[in-house]
């Protein structure tokens, strides 16, 4: 009899340790598991910002798949999925047609840009490391461009829209990461922008107000101008145009101002809420008993607060382990489980040796909340590859 075909698309947080936990989980005479990624490295999105500033290398974020799963239970295929045939079992790839009993949908996020005009075309977002390649190498082609193209001050102006947890992290790296420019081209600290703009009344929108107000303070005092209450309504070649008419001037625009669901999802068919499938409460896609949705493609509601959880890598990797287990369930007949996040805190990281977190009911700022951070950072290479995972990409110094 032939094995089970289980086949997980995307090598993110939620596909990859679904892949993990799934060769852990079931022997390899169970079951055939393939998982497709577009690269032959797993990348830790979380991370993305700092590669963007140019503050750490992306080496350093990315782990080769083979370093990560047994090639011998898991089929690695390298390839970009095209399209999802939810009735007929199939999934297109670039190269090939995949069929599956069970299909894991783990294909991350798209930027959000709630039809603000130009967006698309004129910012970059952080959201691979080939798009934060693209960052790094602009900013300081625009820095070197500025002493030889007559001190033009938009060279020199980076635009942040939106000031959420990926915003607040990447204008953190970009305060430790200007003054290096700065030095390396001779270019005055105080000639340098960095405005980080936020349509909702404060950065942070449900973070806690005394952190919130840590945060603020200290990347201003960093050099960081916060914009609130102020939409973007355009952006262009230029910069960006806001609600209130004024344009400000800037070669480098970085869109971080919220995510939907992989086009694809919504492109198969699937009933979606900006992208994301309100799952089952087993993870199950709502009407197809053999496919799961993990991470940012999926919508999951915080039942105490009345609103979906926020996409998170802590909540993807969580739900991997659910699927694991529910996927062994089901080819064995067995109780599928609920999928319950044990959101253990949440941490910002401003920059070097800065942060601001809730920990449990414990508030943390500064070096504190960032060596909590590094341990978070450490804790899921170690559920990755354990300790000799977190030796080669661990980020060891916490203080
Ligand atoms: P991803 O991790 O994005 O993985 C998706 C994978 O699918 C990628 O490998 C991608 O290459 C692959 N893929 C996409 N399309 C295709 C295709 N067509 N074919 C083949 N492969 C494809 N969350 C936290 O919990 N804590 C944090 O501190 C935190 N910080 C963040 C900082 C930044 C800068 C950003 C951008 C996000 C942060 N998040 C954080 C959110 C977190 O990164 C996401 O929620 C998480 O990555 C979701 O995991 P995922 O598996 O759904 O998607």
């Amino acid at each position: 009899m032939s094995k089970p075909k289980i086949l997980i698309l995307g090598g993110g947080y939620g596909g990859i340790m679904s892949a993990v936990r799934l060769q852990k989980e079931l022997g390899s005479d169970e079951a055939e598991i393939t998982l497709v990624n577009k690269h032959n490295y797993h990348y830790q999105t979380t991370w993305l910002h700092e590669n963007a500033a140019g503050t750490l290398h992306h080496d350093k974020t990315r782990i080769m798949i083979d370093n990560i799963i047994d090639m011998n239970k898991v089929n690695f295929v390298q390839d970009t999925v095209k399209e999802i045939k939810k009735d007929e079992k199939l999934v297109i790839l670039d190269n090939q047609e995949l069929t599956y009993d069970y299909l894991i949908i783990a294909l991350g996020s798209d930027p959000e840009t709630f039809g603000i005009q130009g967006l698309k075309e004129n910012a970059f977002s952080i959201r691979s490391i080939n798009s934060v390649r693209k960052i790094r190498e602009h900013i300081d082609y625009s820095f070197a461009r500025y002493n030889n193209e007559g001190q033009p001050d938009e060279l020199i102006t980076i635009v942040v829209g939106g000031a959420g947890f990926t915003g607040i992290e990447f204008v953190g790296e970009l305060a430790d990461r200007v003054p290096e420019l700065c030095r390396e081209y001779d270019i005055p600290r105080e000639k340098v922008r960095i405005v980080n703009i936020e349509a909702a009344p404060t950065v942070l929108p449900g973070f806690d107000e005394e952190l919130v107000e840590y945060a603020i303070n200290n990347l201003e005092r960093r050099g960081v101008e916060f914009l609130v209450s102020t939409p973007i309504k355009e952006c262009n070649e230029d910069g960006v145009i806001l609600a209130n008419g004024e344009e400000i001037k800037a070669s480098t625009i970085v869109w971080t101002g919220g995510v939907r669901g992989n086009h694809l999802v919504e492109e198969a068919g699937f009933e979606t809420m900006r992208g994301r499938v309100k799952v089952d409460k087993d993870l199950r896609m709502p009407g197809f008993d053999y496919i799961f949705v993990a991470g940012d493609c999926a919508l999951i509601i915080d039942e105490e607060a009345n609103r979906p959880y926020p996409p998170t890598a802590q909540i993807a990797i969580q739900q991997a382990y659910t699927i694991g287990r529910n996927i062994k369930a089901l080819m064995n007949g067995g109780k599928l489980e609920e999928f319950k996040p044990d959101i253990k805190g949440t941490v910002a990281s401003l920059g070097k040796g800065e942060a601001i977190g809730k920990v449990g009911n414990k508030k943390l700022f500064g070096a504190t909340a960032s060596a909590m951070k590094k341990v978070i950072d450490n804790r899921y290479l170690f559920l990755l590859g354990g300790v000799p995972m977190v030796i080669k990409k661990g980020k060891l110094k916490l203080f």
